[in-house]
């Protein structure tokens, strides 16, 4: 499980469909549910399932969802059934989700996680991006920038943190990250002790 976070308009959507697109990343999003209302540009499954405040909490109390937060006001959550079905084929997942949810997961999967924070390179930076974005509100545009001014300062609760000033680096970043993260020992242990094995057994 590879989660990426960081304050909206750090540029995350925008690296997520990137990596996604890179040939040979071999990596599937978790689409999450949210309660928030969709942008006009977001297409329903695709970036989001969006659905009522009802029957996300039909999800979330029947243990349907593997973490969950409220975030800007809305609820946000990750649905279990499709991560555990891509986890159980051996396939990687990405998450794009905040630093709650990134607690929550890492609670029960401590080994089987990577988590990235995002940062903006600068405040008036992230403003201008929400801005140009134009898909909301003046008003969700100030409280996004005073939640960021929150986000922010949850960078030490991940393994990397990246300052998103050029996106290209930041996805040539992100890539390494998941190319060692692959080789680490404990993800490969069962394919390499059986070659060691072999390895042993060579005659000399
Ligand atoms: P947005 O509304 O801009 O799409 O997302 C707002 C924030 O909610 C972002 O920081 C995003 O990472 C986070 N988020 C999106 N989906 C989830 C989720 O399933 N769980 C949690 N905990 N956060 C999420």
């Amino acid at each position: 499980m590879l989660i990426l976070s960081s304050p909206s308009g750090a540029g995350k959507t925008t690296l997520t469909r990137m990596l996604l697109q890179k040939e040979a990343i071999d990596l599937t999003l978790s689409v999450s549910v949210t309660t928030r209302p969709r942008r006009p540009s977001e297409i329903d499954g695709v970036h989001y399932h969006f659905l009522s405040v009802d029957r996300f909490r039909e999800l979330r109390d029947a243990g349907d969802l593997l973490e969950s937060a409220e975030v800007h006001g809305n609820f946000y959550g990750t649905p279990k059934g499709p991560v555990d079905a891509l986890l159980s084929q051996g396939r990687d997942v990405l998450f794009d989700i905040d630093y709650q949810g990134t607690q929550q997961i890492r609670a029960r999967a401590r080994d089987d996680v990577a988590t990235v924070f995002i940062l903006p390179p600068s405040m008036r930076e992230l403003r201008a991006r929400l801005e140009r974005r134009a898909e909301d509100r003046p008003e969700v545009i100030a409280r996004r920038l005073e939640a960021a001014r929150n986000e922010i300062t949850r960078w030490t609760l991940y393994d990397y943190v990246l300052v998103n000033d050029d996106l290209q680096r930041t996805l040539g970043d992100v890539t390494a990250i998941l190319a060692a993260e692959r080789l680490r020992r404990l993800r490969t242990e069962p394919a390499v002790a059986g070659f060691v094995e072999a390895l042993a057994a060579e005659s000399r």
